[in-house]
């Protein structure tokens, strides 16, 4: 899948995005304008990649027996909107127009209740290690069509689920890239899938540079 492709219906769904419902969802309240991106990390179980079992905990789908770790999230009523696994294969399970239950507890610029005015946006990762080329190449690209669509979503409020829980969450982590983002943001979209492939010719996860330079995804907004 070309990241430079994507396109937004009227509701805030991406194609061509895998899209998989998630239950765990609800409208946003009256007037809330979304003007926010809270970025995440996940792996299920944790440290490990691949398989369905972050889609199954997004869809309340996941088998406590499984594995350990899923004992005490299996009936936790979770979701976020989107969900860029290592190769940066981009899956959604709210719509953007729908109020997602990414954030939990949360503050962001004196404002309490995250969910109410962000899109959640999951990176398969952890902690201890670092994102893949593809992954920051589908970020960036759907970023900038969500502020296509979504002008308010300033560059200062996209930000980490860390910064609007602090002490409580500590993703997407050390490892993210906030610099090599606010690069590729800062750039249009041709550019950025250029600057994706310099910084990472010897990153072998790259899956960007047989990609065309052709996009329809709009440049940021100032
Ligand atoms: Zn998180």
């Amino acid at each position: 899948m070309n990241a430079a492709d994507f396109r937004l219906s009227r509701d805030g769904r991406v194609t061509p995005a895998a899209f998989i419902a998630s239950p765990n969802c609800d409208a946003r309240p009256p007037g809330a304008r979304i003007d926010a991106l809270v970025i995440h990390a996940i792996s299920l179980p944790p440290g490990c990649y691949g398989g369905d079992f972050i889609e199954r905990l997004f869809t309340n789908r996941l088998d406590p027996r499984a594995h350990p770790a899923f004992v005490d999230i299996a009936d936790l009523k979770v979701s976020s909107h989107f969900l860029v696994d290592r190769a940066g294969a981009l899956l959604q399970f709210v719509p953007a127009s729908m109020r997602a239950w990414h954030a939990g507890e949360s503050k962001l610029h004196g404002r309490e209740c995250v969910n109410d005015f962000s899109i959640g946006i999951e990176l398969e990762g952890c902690d201890h290690d670092r994102f893949t080329a593809a992954q920051y190449d589908t970020l960036s690209k759907l970023a900038q069509l969500l502020r296509a669509r979504y002008p308010a979503i300033r560059p200062e409020r996209i930000v980490g689920h860390s910064d609007i829980a602090p002490g409580r969450k500590t993703d997407p982590g050390p490892h993210f890239d906030w610099q090599r983002l606010r690069a590729l943001l800062a750039t249009p979209a041709t550019a950025a899938t250029a600057v994706t492939n310099a910084t990472n010719a010897t990153n072998a996860t790259n899956a960007t540079d047989a990609r065309a330079t052709k996009t329809t995804v709009a440049p940021p907004r100032a």
